[in-house]
C-alpha cells in the first residue's frame, strides 16, 4: 500500500495526531492492511459519491478508498549524526512514498519545546537540514559500494553518475526535490529530500480561524501542501459521532477534519485517484495512478481482472447520476465500452468484462 511517513521534532504533536489516525482505522477495519502493522494509521479519503451510488444501487455498504501512514519517532538536531534517536529511525520512513512533516504552530507553556520556543520557520529547517544530512550520509556509504559494482561491470555508470550528481546538489544545501537531477537510477536509496513532501501544522484555534496567519505559513512552505490542523481536536473529534463532530468543527471554524484534509492532500501528492464500482453489496473506490489504463486499474481488484481484461463498461459519475440508472445510463448511450488502451477517469463507474 501506498504510505505517507510522518515527521517532526519531538513534541510537536505527531503522537497526538497518530493517535486520532490510529482511531480511524475503526472506520477502515475492512481495509486488510489496515490491521497488519501497529505502526500504521489510515484514513479514509472522503468521497461523497460513494453515497450517492449506495442509493441508486441500494448498496448495503460503503468503502471508501484511504491513505496510510507511518508513524516514526521524532527528529532531533543532530539525529542524522546518530544523536538522540539517529539515523536508523529515518531508515523507517526511506520505503514512504511521501513525508508528512507536523510543525508545531499551537503555544503552550505547559509544553515544553526542544528548541526554546515555537518557531515554525526554524523548526522546518531543522528537520530538513537533518533530512539532508541523511541523504548525504546514505550517499557517502553507496558511493563506494557504486565504484566497486562499476570496476566489476554490474552497474550502469549511470548509477554512479546520478548518485554524485545527487550529492553535488545536496552539499550545496539543497534538497533533492528543488533540483533536477533524474534519480531514478538510484531509486533503490530511498533518498528522503527527493520524496513528496507535505507540512502538517499543528496549530491552535486562534491560528485556525487566521486566514491570514495561515496564508503566511503556507507561503513558507509552497510549492509543498500545506494542512492546518488541532492535533488534540482531531483526536476529540474521532471519538464523536457525526453531528457532534460537525458542531465541534463549525465552532473552530471548519468545514472539514484535519485528518480529511490529509487525505485529500496525501491523496494529491501521491498522485493518486479513484474509479468506482457499485453493486447490491456495495459502492466501493479504487486507488489507482492518475494515468493507468483499464486493465492496470481492473488488477487493482483482482490479478484475475487484468489478466483476463476484456473490456470495461465505463459510465461517468455525473452521467449516472444524471441518467438515474444503469439501465437508462445506457438507453441514452452514455455507458461507454473501452479497450484496453481507455485512460481511467476520477470518478468512472466501471464494470469490467474479464476471461477466467
Ligand atoms: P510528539 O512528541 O511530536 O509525538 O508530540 P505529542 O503528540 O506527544 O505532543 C506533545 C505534547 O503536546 C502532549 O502533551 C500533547 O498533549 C500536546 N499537544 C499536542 N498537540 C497539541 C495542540 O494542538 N495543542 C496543545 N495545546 N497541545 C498539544
Amino acid at each position: 500500500a501506498l504510505t505517507i511517513g510522518i515527521v517532526g521534532l519531538p513534541n510537536v504533536g505527531k503522537s497526538t495526531l497518530f493517535n486520532a489516525l490510529t482511531k480511524n482505522q475503526v472506520l477502515a477495519a475492512n481495509y486488510p492492511f489496515a490491521t497488519i502493522e501497529p505502526n500504521v494509521g489510515v484514513v479514509n479519503l472522503p468521497d461523497p459519491r460513494l453515497e450517492v451510488l449506495a442509493k441508486i444501487f441500494g448498496s448495503e455498504r460503503i468503502l471508501p478508498a484511504a491513505v496510510s501512514f507511518v508513524d516514526i519517532a521524532g527528529i532531533v538536531r543532530g539525529a542524522s549524526e546518530g544523536e538522540g534517536l539517529g539515523n536508523k529511525f529515518l531508515a523507517n520512513i526511506r520505503e514512504a512514498d511521501a513525508i508528512a512533516q507536523v510543525v508545531r504552530g499551537f503555544e503552550d507553556s505547559d509544553v515544553v519545546h526542544v528548541e526554546g520556543a515555537v518557531d515554525p520557520k526554524a523548526d522546518m529547517e531543522t528537520i530538513n537540514t537533518e533530512l539532508i544530512l541523511a541523504d548525504l550520509e546514505t550517499l557517502e556509504r553507496a558511493i563506494p559500494r557504486y565504484e566497486k559494482e562499476l570496476k566489476g561491470k554490474k552497474i550502469d555508470p549511470s548509477v554512479l553518475a546520478a548518485a554524485k550528481e545527487a550529492q553535488e546538489v545536496l552539499q550545496k544545501g539543497t534538497p533533492l526535490s528543488a533540483a533536477s537531477v533524474d534519480l531514478e537510477p538510484i531509486r533503490e536509496l530511498g533518498l528522503l529530500t527527493a520524496k513528496p513532501f507535505i507540512y502538517v501544522f499543528n496549530v491552535d484555534e486562534a491560528v485556525l480561524t487566521d486566514d491570514a496567519k495561515k496564508a503566511e505559513l503556507a507561503a513558507l512552505v509552497a510549492p509543498a501542501e500545506a494542512v492546518f490542523l488541532d492535533a488534540k481536536i482531531e483526536s476529540e473529534l474521532i471519538d464523536l459521532d457525526p453531528e457532534d463532530a460537525a458542531e465541534l468543527l463549525a465552532s473552530t471554524g471548519q468545514a472539514e477534519s484535519g485528518l480529511n484534509q490529509l487525505a485529500r492532500i496525501g491523496f494529491d501528492t501521491l498522485g493518486l485517484q479513484t474509479y468506482l464500482t457499485a453493486g447490491p453489496k456495495e459502492s466501493r473506490a479504487w486507488t489507482i495512478h492518475k494515468g493507468w489504463k483499464a486493465p492496470q486499474a481492473a488488477g487493482v481488484i483482482h490479478t484475475d481482472f487484468e489478466r483476463g481484461f476484456i473490456k470495461a463498461e465505463v459510465i461517468s459519475f455525473d452521467d449516472l447520476v444524471a441518467t438515474g440508472s444503469v439501465a437508462e445510463a445506457r438507453a441514452k448511450g452514455k455507458a461507454r465500452m473501452e479497450g484496453k488502451d481507455y485512460v481511467m477517469h476520477d470518478g468512472d463507474v466501471v464494470e469490467f468484462r474479464f476471461n477466467v
